[in-house]
Parts: C-alpha cells; sequence; structure tokens
C-alpha cells in the first residue's frame, strides 16, 4: 500500500500552503491517520459504496475485443457503473464519510468541467451537508447541465468572474473560503494531487478499486493480473486500481496520459515521460508540472478534460521515476478510435479519458500472450462526450438541434491555469 514519508513520496508531495491552513491540514492528517487504521471506518465506507453507489463494479471480460486484437485476454474494471457514472464518487463518499467523523457540517469544492462538483453535490445530500461549489464563471456556461443539476441537488454554485472566469480562479475562491470557514468546512479535494495528506488520502478511498480487482481476478482466472492499465488525469483512478498491487512486482503497471494533437508545448498532457514537464511546486504541492523556461505554468490540451491538467498525482510521480509504472500516451485520434472500438464490438460506451486507457491497453495486449490477462480500469461512462464524439465523427443526418449544441460547445482546450486537478 501507499505510506508517505512525512507527505513525500521519494522527492514529490509535501504541504506548501499559506500559514493559515496548516492547523487544518494536520487536523484532517491525524483524523485519517487514525481512521484508517479503524477497520470498522473502512466497513462503514464499503457499506455506503455498496448501498448508494452499487459497489463491487463488475469485471467484465472483452472476448469478441481480446479475439480481435489477438493477443491478452482483455478484462475491463466497471468504474462507469457507478452511480454519476465514474469513479469519481468513491473518493467523495470517503471524505464525507470523514467530513462527520470530524463534526463538520459544510463542504466546498472546486470544479472545471462539472462532474467532480455534481459528484460533491450528490454526496452532499446523501450525507445531509451545506455543499458550495465553486465554478469559473465561463465554466458554468459551458457546462450548464452539471450546474442545473448540482443546483437541482441544493448545492450552492457561486460563479467566479476574476482573471480568466475558469478553475484557476475557482480553486483561488475554494482557498480563501477554507481558510476563513475551515472551522465547520470541509475542502473536498477531487484527486490524487494537492497538499498533503490529499494524495494518500483520496488513494486510500479509491484502493477499493483495485481491492475489489484482486479478489475478481482470483476468483476470474485463479491469479493477478499480468498488467494493469488506467489513464492518469491528475491520477486517482490510476493509484485507486494500482494501491494493492505496487508491491507485487510481477504485475506491470501502466498509466496513459493524454498524448492530444502531439506532443509540440501546449498540444497535450503528457507529463511523465522524460523531458516535457518539471519538477516545481504550485497548488500546494511538488510534483511534475508543464512549465516554461521561466517556471510558468504551461498550457495544455486533452480531447477529455478530466486529462487536460499541468500537474500530476505525487504518487505517480515518484512511481514512473522509480521505474514501477510505466507511462504511455495515446493522441487524440488514437483515442477516438479505441473508443469507437469498445462501443462497436463491446456495447460500452466509455469516458474519453477512459478511452486513453483503452488505446494503450489495446496496444500492450496485442503484444502479450493469449494465456496472459489485462485489465483495463474503465474510469467512466461516456455519456457526458457526446458533443466532442459528434464532433470527431460527423454524419449528414444530424439534427439541427445537435449542429446548434455543437455550435454553442468550445473545444475542451485549457489556456494556462485553466486546467483542473480534476478537471471534469
Ligand atoms: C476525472 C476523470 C478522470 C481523471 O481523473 P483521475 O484523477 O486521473 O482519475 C478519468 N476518467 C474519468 C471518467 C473522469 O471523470
Amino acid at each position: 500500500m501507499i505510506r508517505s514519508q512525512q507527505g513525500l513520496f521519494g522527492k514529490f508531495g509535501g504541504r506548501f500552503v499559506p500559514e493559515i491552513l496548516l492547523p487544518t491540514l494536520l487536523e484532517l492528517e491525524e483524523t485519517f491517520m487514525t481512521l484508517r487504521e479503524d477497520g470498522a471506518f473502512w466497513q462503514e465506507y464499503l457499506t455506503l459504496t455498496q448501498q448508494f453507489s452499487g459497489r463491487p463494479t463488475p469485471l467484465t471480460p472483452c472476448h469478441r475485443l481480446s479475439g480481435q486484437i489477438g493477443g491478452a485476454r482483455i478484462w475491463l474494471k466497471r468504474e462507469d457503473l457507478n452511480h454519476s457514472g465514474a469513479h469519481k464518487i468513491n473518493n467523495v463518499l470517503g471524505q464525507g464519510l470523514l467530513v462527520q467523523r470530524m463534526g463538520k457540517k459544510r463542504v466546498i469544492a472546486e470544479t472545471g468541467a462539472g462532474q467532480h462538483g455534481l459528484a460533491t453535490a450528490i454526496m452532499a445530500a446523501r450525507l445531509g451537508l451545506r455543499a458550495t461549489i465553486y465554478m469559473g464563471a465561463d465554466d458554468i456556461e459551458r457546462q450548464y447541465s452539471n450546474v442545473f443539476w448540482m443546483r437541482q441537488l441544493g448545492a450552492d454554485v457561486v460563479p467566479v468572474s476574476t482573471g480568466a472566469r475558469t478553475l484557476k480562479e475557482a480553486m483561488d475562491e475554494a482557498l480563501r473560503d477554507w481558510a476563513a470557514n475551515s472551522e465547520n468546512t470541509h475542502y473536498v479535494l477531487g484527486t490524487a494531487c494537492g497538499p498533503a495528506p490529499f494524495p494518500e488520502l483520496v488513494t486510500y478511498f479509491q484502493s477499493v478499486i483495485g481491492q475489489e480487482l484482486r479478489a475478481q481476478a482470483r476468483a476470474a482466472f485463479g491469479h493477478d493480473p499480468d498488467a494493469i492499465v488506467a489513464c492518469v488525469g491528475g491520477g486517482s483512478n490510476a493509484m485507486g486500481v494500482f494501491a494493492p498491487y505496487i508491491d507485487c512486482t510481477e504485475v506491470k503497471l501502466i498509466g496513459v496520459e493524454a498524448g492530444g494533437h502531439s506532443l509540440e508545448a501546449g498540444e497535450h498532457s503528457v507529463r511523465l515521460k522524460a523531458g516535457i514537464a518539471h519538477a516545481g511546486i504550485a497548488q500546494g504541492f511538488k510534483t511534475l508540472f508543464l512549465q516554461n523556461a521561466d517556471g510558468q505554468l504551461g498550457h495544455t490540451h486533452s480531447i477529455a478534460a478530466g486529462l487536460d491538467y499541468v500537474g500530476v498525482s505525487p504518487i505517480i510521480a515518484h512511481l514512473s521515476q522509480s521505474g514501477r509504472l510505466t507511462a504511455d500516451s495515446a493522441t487524440d485520434e488514437e483515442v477516438l478510435a479505441a473508443f469507437r472500438r469498445l462501443l462497436q464490438t463491446e456495447g460500452i460506451i466509455p469516458a474519453l479519458e477512459s478511452s486513453h486507457a483503452l488505446a494503450g491497453g489495446f496496444r500492450h495486449a496485442a503484444r502479450m500472450n493469449p494465456d496472459q490477462n489485462l485489465v483495463i480500469n474503465l474510469s467512466g461512462r461516456g455519456d457526458k462526450d457526446i458533443f466532442n464524439v459528434a464532433r470527431a465523427f460527423p454524419q449528414p443526418e444530424w439534427t439541427a438541434f445537435l449542429r446548434r449544441e455543437l455550435e454553442r460547445q468550445p473545444e475542451s482546450t485549457s489556456p494556462a491555469g485553466e486546467s483542473s486537478h480534476e478537471a471534469v
């Protein structure tokens, strides 16, 4: 399992925050350290995910797909079948229980494309907490359906109109709120990034994915998988499925980043490949950030909003540099091909984020033997990606409605600092 040395994973991680937030982070860390030794707390978490989010999610064999690709047997860990359609709900439910244990009554979050905000609003409604979701004013315009549901769920969605009116400003606003209200308020971070203890905390809750997989793989084919593949945005679904396998060195762990259009600066979100991103400190922690020569955070692009991020989990950065994790990337074009292939051979609509893991996974499976097993973590479902997919696969018979929506929906490219550590 993952244990930091004082919040550090090798040379990455740490806690670089304004003085005023330190006691709050230390309180969170102490609560987390205590609860993680408490079996009853984990059981309470499992029960909530089972009763509310449909866990355990299935491990689905892909017979037709494996036959087509002709290498290892391919299996999907179905996080797309969670309530709200992705793995994000796992982390959010866990943090909700933590909030209850700390006796706090209110949660805040920032969100870019709205998925993390929606998951947080759902958790808050279920657990009886008040929720405030900070969102850039421009993102609110773009993500009207997520905003609509957050408000219906009773969350207070606060538009942030300063600066570029997107995620970076929303994050600043959320931190200001937290610093002022930390006594009764918890900041729900959406991925395995940020200051300690968040990377470890988020990994802990998401590790439910890998723990289920261990038992399911043994039941299905009698041993651990030969390889596990996950997409890497901030790194939470990847850490969740990898966590129980870190010390099983015979299991190959493959993380797939957003190769975007190309490896030109601003055209991708590849941080783990040597020489592209550099170690730096931003957003409260140290990791590999895409940055220019002056250390300014760089521009990123991905067809999948959830992978469009300048930094990466400090745990993933460490595992990559230490050689435990194999980093790969898939271009937008490869992702769309993999997306379509899964749709048409297995009848599953994957998220574009997850389709990065598919593209990388198909490539690796083809090089493996038919008696080997490769598991792809299918982090989410693709219903939300209708406009990006429609743009990529134009059809003459489109209705006027879809055309009109496509004109309204801008492409997903993030200028510097707009990208999210949860991003969708
Ligand atoms: C948010 C999201 C991701 C990326 O986040 P990680 O923290 O890297 O897991 C991946 N897939 C889906 C479906 C998402 O919603």
